[in-house]
């Protein structure tokens, strides 16, 4: 790969010159890889000219800045090249100038996370291995599942008793062998890395495995295409591990680096109140951060013990950004008013996002002038008994016209 130089130790800072698809985590302390770039080379291969005339429309079209040999065979699923929106009247109704939803839920297994478990399979077959692994609240298990289905490969899955059944059922649709744990996203996680290295299964976990990031870092190449590579001032998404938010700041700075924006937005990083570990620490101004229980509804971003805490909260940091945490009928609200206004239907964590932005405009704390990208990373179908709570249930009515008047009698004139 003559685009990539190695890697640094987010942690400990030090450099590794080779990498290889089996490198994880760091030699000498242990702690979470960042794969490097030569940003000169990647210039002189590619322009945003070039970008423009390519017909591949999935997160492989941005390979000069991706992980990959050119003459790879990338995997089956179409992930990426996600439906990209002016939201106009939502931007009205939160009193902002001009807002964006990037839909990620509109991905093959219809989260963000299919962009990093595409790049999973990219790399265990890379290495020659056949069978992967991770643990995972619900939608990096459902994407590697199917990712893992469409390449052949078979996939272990370590998820937490509560992921809701929406994502279960995916899992047991791909034909992965499923691990339901009786015990949280922490003991999830704990038992997953022990079976891992038991068996010698290709590592899936985001905080392990540094190439994970680099996929999930091409929801910000593509914004930045989309908006014809002039940034908005803000970018919001939500935070549970940190994984997200890191590789969307990784990717803004990668194609600063290569000169295709003159422009970084700010993150708006965006948790639930009850579990912020990432964003309480960011807010002080330090990597140290805190264990907190897991208590939202928006199980994608329920992790008390956040695995790429110092990935997440240098890049909110050195962003400039604003930190912002709902309560879960903010969310709710976040999942009815997207739907309402844009047609898009998010799960909880998916809408959580959005839930922040009209937060933080509310709260003053980004300007109404400002422009803002708001990702919405994974889809409503998933979880549709927090969508029902969200939304509520239909009229129901017996099966004629007495009954039906009756019904309508509480919501006004149906000629209008
Ligand atoms: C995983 C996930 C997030 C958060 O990503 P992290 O990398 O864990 O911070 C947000 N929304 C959805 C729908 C997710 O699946």
């Amino acid at each position: 790969m003559k685009n990539v130089t190695g890697a640094i130790c987010v942690e400990c800072g030090h450099v590794v010159s080779e990498v290889d698809p089996n490198t994880t985590v760091c030699p000498v302390c242990g702690g979470i890889l960042d794969i490097t770039y030569d940003y000169d080379y990647i210039k002189s291969v590619v322009t945003k000219e070039d970008m423009a005339k390519r017909e591949e429309n999935s997160m492989w079209r941005y390979k000069e800045f991706l992980p990959v040999e050119d003459s790879q065979d990338y995997p089956k699923l179409r992930v990426g090249w996600s439906p990209f929106y002016r939201a106009d009247r939502l931007a009205e109704m939160l009193g902002i100038k001009e807002l964006y939803i990037k839909d990620d839920g509109i991905n093959p297994t219809a989260s963000l996370k299919d962009r990093a478990s595409a790049m999973a399979v990219a790399k265990a077959a890379e290495a020659g291995r056949n069978i992967i692994a991770c643990s995972s609240t619900g939608n990096a298990a459902s994407s590697l599942a199917g990712n893992a289905a469409a390449a052949g490969m078979k996939a272990y899955i370590f998820v937490p008793e509560r992921a809701p059944i929406g994502k279960v059922a995916q899992l047991k649709t791909f034909g992965a062998t499923v691990v339901s744990v009786k015990g949280n996203y922490e003991d999830t996680f704990r038992i997953s890395a022990e079976a891992i290295d038991r068996w010698g299964w290709y590592n899936r976990n985001a905080a392990i495995n540094p190439y994970l990031m680099e996929g999930k870092k091409t929801v910000a190449l593509e914004i930045a295409e989309q908006l014809n590579w002039k940034m908005t001032d803000y970018v919001a998404l939500s935070v549970g591990d940190g994984c997200t938010i890191a590789g969307a700041w990784k990717g803004f700075k990668d194609l600063y680096a290569a000169g295709f924006i003159d422009k970084l937005p700010k993150l708006i990083s965006v948790q639930a109140e009850c579990t912020c570990p990432i964003n309480k620490a960011a807010a002080a101004g330090t990597t140290e951060w805190e264990t907190m229980p897991e208590l939202t509804l928006a199980d994608s971003i329920s992790v008390g013990v956040p695995r790429n805490a110092t990935k997440a909260i240098k890049a909110i940091i050195e962003s400039e950004g604003v930190t912002v945490n709902v309560s879960d009928d903010e969310i709710l609200d976040a999942m009815r008013i997207l739907g309402r206004t844009c047609g898009v239907f998010a799960e909880p964590a998916g809408a959580a996002g959005t839930a922040g932005v009209k937060k933080a405009i509310e709260q003053g704390l980004i300007p109404k002038d400002a422009s803002i990208v708001s990702v919405v990373t994974g889809n409503g179908l998933k979880d549709v008994n927090n969508a029902i709570k969200a939304a509520g249930e239909p009229l129901k009515v017996d099966p004629n016209m007495d009954a039906l008047l009756d019904a309508f009698k509480g919501i006004g004139d149906p000629h209008q």
